[in-house]
């Protein structure tokens, strides 16, 4: 019998998803695959990783509830392509459906795996399902790549309309008439974390739900607080792995808070310019800031992923995210503007911890909020701007509660003096950034 793959990627979730919808409404039985990528997983920092946990605990409620719906979840462990060809060699599959996925690797993956696919005369179909304006949907009026987010937003809300925030129907349809059972022998075991190499990591996880209205509401007044754990929505996680649905979690928004709503969009605008510009995953956006000379001193990166700078929002910052995985939006500009400002290291350095560590790592944010620190973005802090860690301190945590949360010793004597002094290194990056400029131009 002839039958569709759906592949889930970073939506993982039965709800609202408009690949698995598209799947189940093609008239062909549907069997939900999901592939842990030999590749990623070679890149993970270690073999106790709490995001892989993450996944691996979603992909198997995944398997469950599609099992007492009447079908049959396959897991694999390998290269996709490798994945694919053997299955398609297996089954008789006709199509494979999924949804798109911006970042660098994944285009070029997909690339490939449509060719493979037409080889073998199996259709392959994408949906745009974790954003609402993708790619080039939104352009400036003369068709340029927006690069200032205030006219994108304008554009955006202008635009975003209720009905594009409808649920896709996937949850109605996904039940036996659609689904397709495999004998248990031909479907294969999925694999565990052991079998793969791994461990479990314990670690919390906010829950795969949408945040209390209250706090939505109340959402611009507390979201420069760190030391309210309630200050923010903690949706960042379900979005990264799309446990919750872009659609959903825009809806509040859009019902409740305008600033929040702005918020999220800058998670479209920071995936749209990743699309356009795949090398600033790895590379300066403004040629001028190319070939700063950075200090890239070991010793104080380490004393920076450790927080034992002296500066106390920082050290505090840096703990929580060593601990947690989680560090609250405030805290990551600080943290990330002290990195590259007053230590004028690569920003590149910083934002490959910030992917080692995070919880919710997500290439596009990242890479964009850490070029937007170092002023080498498509969209940037101006260059010459150094936000001093200690005026943040007494803007957004005056009593000190969240520091002395995370860094107990302030203000005794086993806490370190400040590893460089402000006004110091502020006019320090600034002159070396100033001359790489000059000399770029
Ligand atoms: C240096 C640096 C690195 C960052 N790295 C990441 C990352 O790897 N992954 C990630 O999801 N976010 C990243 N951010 C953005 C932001 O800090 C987190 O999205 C946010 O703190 C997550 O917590 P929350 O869900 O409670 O956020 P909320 O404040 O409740 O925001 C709701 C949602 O809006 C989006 N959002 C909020 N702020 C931003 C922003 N500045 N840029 C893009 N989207 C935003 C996120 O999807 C977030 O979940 C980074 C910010 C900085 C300054």
């Amino acid at each position: 019998m002839k039958i569709c793959i759906f592949w889930h990627r970073r939506d993982l979730r039965i709800h609202d998803n408009a690949g698995l919808a598209a799947a189940l409404a093609s008239g062909l039985p549907v069997v939900p695959l999901f592939i842990y990528d030999k590749e990623i997983l070679n890149h993970l920092p270690d073999k106790a990783d709490a995001r892989l946990t993450y996944i691996f605990d979603e992909v198997e409620k995944l398997a469950q509830e599609t099992e007492a719906a009447g079908g049959t979840f396959l897991a694999r462990y390998g290269q996709p392509l490798a994945v694919l060809e053997a299955l398609v060699k297996e089954f008789e599959v006709a199509a494979v459906h999924t949804n798109e996925d911006y970042e660098p690797y994944a285009a070029e993956r997909d690339t490939a795996v449509a060719k493979l696919l037409e080889k073998h005369g199996v259709d392959f179909y994408l949906y745009k399902d974790q954003v609402i304006f993708a790619k080039d949907e939104i352009m400036t009026k003369s068709g340029t790549v927006p690069k200032v987010f205030g006219a994108y937003l304008k554009t955006y809300t202008a635009r975003l309309t209720d009905e594009m925030l409808l649920p896709y129907g996937s949850t109605g349809d996904f039940n036996k008439e659609n689904l397709h059972p495999i004998a248990p022998e031909r479907a294969g075991k999925r694999p565990t974390l052991e079998s793969m190499g791994f461990e479990r990591r314990e670690q919390y996880f906010p829950p795969d739900k949408l945040p209390a209205d209250s706090l939505v509401r109340n959402y611009h007044n507390t979201r420069n607080t760190p030391a309210n754990e309630h200050g923010t929505t903690r949706e960042s996680l379900s979005l990264r792995f799309g446990t919750l649905s872009v659609r959903q979690v825009m809806q509040q928004a859009k019902a409740l808070n305008q600033k929040l709503l702005a918020e999220i969009i800058w998670r479209d605008f920071f995936m749209m310019l990743l699309w356009h510009y795949p090398n600033t995953a790895t590379e300066s956006y403004d040629p001028k800031m190319r070939h700063l000379s950075y200090r890239n001193n070991e010793d104080e990166f380490r004393a920076w992923c450790e927080g034992r700078t002296g500066y106390p929002l920082v050290d505090a910052g840096m703990r929580e995210l060593n601990k947690t995985g989680y560090l609250p939006n405030r805290v990551r500009m600080t943290v990330a503007g002290f990195l590259v400002k007053h230590l004028f290291i690569d920003w590149r350095w910083g934002e490959k911890y910030f992917a080692d560590k995070l919880l919710d790592y997500e290439m596009a944010n990242n890479v964009g909020n850490w070029q937007w620190m170092a002023g080498t973005g498509a969209i940037s802090a101006p260059w010459f701007r150094v936000y001093s860690p200690d005026s943040q301190l007494e803007k957004v945590d005056p009593e000190m509660k969240y520091v002395k949360r995370w860094v107990p010793e302030v203000g005794t004597s086993k806490y370190p003096a400040p590893i460089v002094e402000h006004k110091f290194a502020r006019e320090r990056s600034v002159e070396a950034i100033r001359a790489a400029r000059i000399a770029a131009s």
